[in-house]
């Protein structure tokens, strides 16, 4: 892993805030230039934040299972993409793989970081090319010099935007033939009847998992990203973030949200029964070519016309997501499974469609 982090981050000599200097308890602060007023009430906001999430990370020990040392917070996976970015790829030399169509964060973190992208496409059915992905590697270890190579390769699973997961055994392939750093970004895990990539482990030290509170644990507004990885690879994470990444109040919400975990057990059971009763659903729609196989909690469809259906949606106040630009997409929406009632409203509009 060492080899395949940038120079400077190797090097790194990380920052060092108050909180980190000192970490027990004491009488009196005056360490970090606060003001010693809390005027939101003593709720504490006017003090710094832990930077590394230590109550979060011994509540994702204990819910998910996920080992406080392995684990970095980020400000959303969004963070912790751009990140792994930043520790191993070389602006203007190193590229990263991605295996489209999939999220779009990961190319528009590469653009940002001057990373160049190279792609290994899914099949039409959104399946893993094995075939494909190893020729690509093969050559990419020929064409690679002392300064420029393929660090970063991103799998997404289930897969943002066509919704299928793919088989841990594939997975696990991945890592067996990739020597850099393999992502599994697994946003959708909680939907998904598929194992988890985290149980690769110990057995591939270069393999990163993504969680995130985002969707299944319904904090999107909190932003809270997991990453998940040798405690190598996260002490390297941890020690290059912005020091107070991730803000008191989410850390907060976050730990609430954790001790739930019945309720979202629940509301995750109602998600699957939904999504069950909008598979069937969307396939008796007219307008409806196609209704793509999903195990996270939106379907992707195909129809006729996607941009006309788009606006005829939104023009009943309908919002839902246009992928035709997408590759093997054409013509393609992704819709989220909503509650009952908004799920009933958009079967409604649908049926009223004219084509
Ligand atoms: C929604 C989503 C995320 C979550 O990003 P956050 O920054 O944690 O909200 C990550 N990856 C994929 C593929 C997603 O669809």
């Amino acid at each position: 892993m060492r080899s395949l982090l940038r120079k400077n981050i190797a090097n790194l000599k990380p920052y060092s805030c108050a909180r980190n200097d000192f970490t027990g308890q004491a009488e009196v602060y005056l360490d970090a230039n606060e003001n010693w007023r809390d005027f939101v009430g003593n709720t504490g906001r006017n003090r710094y934040p832990d930077p590394v999430c230590s109550l979060l990370r011994r509540a994702l020990d204990e819910v998910m299972g996920l080992p406080f040392e392995h684990t970095v917070v980020g400000n959303g996976s969004d963070e912790l993409i751009d990140n792994l970015f930043r520790c191993f790829c070389n602006p203007g030399q190193d590229s990263v793989l991605l295996m489209p169509p999939t999220y779009g964060a990961y190319r528009v973190f590469a653009d940002i970081n001057d990373v160049q992208v190279k792609t290994v496409p899914l099949d039409a059915e959104f399946a893993l090319d094995f075939p494909a992905l190893e020729q690509f590697l093969q050559e990419e270890k020929a064409e690679r010099t002392e300064t420029s190579r393929c660090k970063l390769l991103f799998i997404c699973s289930p897969n943002n935007p066509s919704g299928n997961a793919f088989p841990l055994s594939q997975i696990e392939r991945v890592c067996k033939l990739f020597d850099g750093i393999t992502v599994v970004d697994e946003a959708y895990f909680d939907f998904s009847p598929f194992e988890s990539a985290v149980s690769l482990l110990d057995k591939y030290p270069n393999l990163v998992v993504l969680r995130t509170l985002s969707k299944c644990w319904a904090l999107a507004n909190a932003r809270i990203g997991i990453g998940v990885a040798s405690k190598e690879i996260c002490a390297v994470l941890n020690s290059m973030k912005y020091p107070y990444n991730v803000g008191g109040p989410s850390q907060d919400l976050a730990l609430q949200a954790l001790m739930h975990r019945e309720d979202v057990q629940a509301g995750l059971q109602g998600i699957s029964e939904e999504r069950k009763r909008m598979g069937q659903e969307l396939g008796l729609v007219a307008c409806i070519e196609r209704v793509f196989a999903s195990h996270a909690n939106f379907y992707l469809v195909r129809v006729s016309d996607a941009l006309k259906l788009y606006h005829y949606l939104a023009q009943l106040g309908i919002i839902v997501r246009n992928r035709s630009k997408e590759l093997h997409c054409e013509n393609c929406l992704r819709i989220t499974i909503g509650s009952r009632e908004e799920n009933d409203k958009l079967l409604s509009a649908l049926h009223s469609y004219k084509d």
